[in-house]
C-alpha cells in the first residue's frame, strides 16, 4: 500500500466472544490494562510489497519463531489512546491523527516502515466498531487502544527488518485513580536517566520503558508513584516522568514546561494543555527548568502548582517531590485550581461535551 491507497480489512468475527453477562461483570471493575476485548487488528508489511493482509479477527496469541528480530534487537514501537462514549450516544477518540503522526515519527526513528495515517485511523475505527460493547459506560470509563508494531522478520543480524507486524488491541479501563483525583508523589532519580541527546527519547519505543523500570521501582521503594527523570548530560534539568510530561504553574498564572529537544516524548496531552492554556489567555513557556529552580520556587511559594499529564492519567497534580537528601511539597500538597480547571476542560472535550474549537474530537 502506498500513501493514498485504501486497505481492505478482512473481517473474521470471533466465534467465541466473552458472553455478555461475563463481559458486564468484567466492565463493572475493569482496572487498568488487565482485561481485553474479543478482537484485534493486524496488518503486515514486507519490503517491496508494502502493507497487506489487513484483518480484524479474534484476539489470540501470535506464534513467533525464536529468531524473530524483535526478540533480539527490540525494533518495536507503540501508541496509547482512548475511545469514549460521547454525550450524543456516539463514540469519540481524542486527536487520533496526532497519535498516527507520532507513530510514524517513532517508526522513522527506529528504522521501521511508517504506517500511513489513513490505515492507522481505519484500524482503530474497525476495532472500536466490532468491540463497541466493550467500552465502559460511566464517567470514568474508556476503551484504551494499544496500536503497536514490531520487527517480525525471522533473522539474526543487526539491520532494519524487512517485515513488520502492526497490531491493535483494546483494553477497557476505569479511572486511573481509585477514589477520585489524588496528588501523586514523585521521586527524582539520582542514578538513572531516560534518554540522551541523539537517543530515542522522543520515540515511543518499548526499549525506553524497559530502561525506566528500575528507576520506577526505586521511586516505589521511596513511596512515590512516578519517577522524575533529569537530563542525561548535566543531570540538572527536569525532562519528564516515567510515563507523563510535566508542567509548573507560577503565581502570575504562567505555565512552564520542558521543551521538546528530542529527549522527551512529545505528549499529545502536553500539546493540548499548551493550546488550551494559551486559549485561556495564559502565558505558556517551553524552557528548561532545573531541579534546583523547581525546589527554590516551591519553597519560596512562587511555584503554586505542578502537574503531570498523559493519556492514562489525563492531568494529575503533583503533591510532594522526594529525592535522596530530602523532599519538598508543592503549596499545601493538595490539587491546585489551575490544574483541576485544565483537567475538567480536557475531560469534557474528550467526552464530546462543550465546544471543540480546535477540532480535536474525532
Ligand atoms: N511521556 C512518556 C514517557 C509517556 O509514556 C507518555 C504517555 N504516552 C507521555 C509522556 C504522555 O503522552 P500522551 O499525552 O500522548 O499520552
Amino acid at each position: 500500500m502506498s500513501g493514498g491507497d485504501k486497505l481492505d480489512f478482512e473481517i473474521r468475527p470471533n466465534l467465541q466472544p466473552v458472553p455478555a453477562a461475563e463481559r458486564a461483570a468484567l466492565l463493572a471493575n475493569p482496572g487498568f490494562g488487565r482485561i481485553f476485548t474479543d478482537h484485534m487488528v493486524t496488518i503486515r508489511y514486507a519490503e517491496g510489497k508494502g502493507w497487506y493482509d489487513a484483518r480484524v479477527e479474534a484476539r489470540a496469541p501470535i506464534p513467533m519463531d525464536p529468531a524473530t528480530a524483535v526478540l533480539h534487537y527490540a525494533q518495536e514501537i507503540f501508541e496509547g489512546l482512548k475511545a469514549y462514549h460521547a454525550a450524543d450516544g456516539g463514540v469519540t477518540m481524542f486527536r487520533p491523527q496526532a497519535n498516527a503522526a507520532r507513530f510514524a515519527a517513532s517508526a522513522e526513528r527506529m528504522a521501521m516502515a511508517p504506517l500511513p495515517e489513513a490505515a492507522f485511523l481505519e484500524s482503530l475505527r474497525q476495532l472500536i466498531t466490532i468491540d463497541r460493547d466493550w467500552i465502559p459506560t460511566g464517567e470514568d470509563g474508556s476503551l484504551y487502544l494499544r496500536p503497536f508494531m514490531y520487527a517480525s522478520e525471522v533473522f539474526l543480524g543487526v539491520r532494519p527488518a524487512m517485515e513488520y507486524l502492526y497490531v491493535v488491541i483494546a483494553s477497557p479501563v476505569g479511572s486511573y485513580f481509585s477514589g477520585g483525583v489524588k496528588p501523586v508523589n514523585v521521586w527524582v532519580s539520582p542514578h538513572y536517566t531516560r534518554a540522551a541527546p541523539g537517543g530515542t527519547g522522543a520515540a515511543k519505543c518499548g526499549g525506553n520503558y524497559a530502561t525506566s523500570l528500575v528507576a520506577q521501582a526505586e521511586a516505589m521503594e521511596h513511596g512515590c508513584d512516578q519517577v522524575v527523570f533529569l537530563d542525561a548530560v548535566e543531570r540538572r534539568y527536569v525532562d519528564e516522568l516515567g510515563g507523563m510530561n510535566v508542567f509548573f504553574v507560577y503565581d502570575d498564572g504562567t505555565l512552564v514546561t520542558p521543551p521538546l529537544t528530542g529527549t522527551i516524548l512529545p505528549g499529545i496531552t502536553r500539546d493540548s494543555v499548551i493550546t488550551l492554556a494559551r486559549q485561556q489567555g495564559r502565558t505558556v513557556v517551553e524552557r528548561p527548568i532545573s531541579f534546583d529552580e523547581w525546589r527554590a520556587d516551591a519553597e519560596s511559594g512562587r511555584l503554586r502548582e505542578a502537574f503531570a499529564c498523559g493519556t492514562a492519567a489525563v492531568i494529575t497534580p503533583i503533591g510532594q517531590v522526594r529525592f535522596p537528601d530530602g523532599s519538598f511539597t508543592i503549596a499545601d500538597g493538595g490539587p491546585g485550581e489551575t490544574t483541576m480547571g485544565l483537567r475538567q476542560i480536557l475531560v469534557d472535550l474528550q467526552r464530546g461535551r462543550g465546544e471543540d474549537p480546535n477540532g480535536w474530537v474525532y
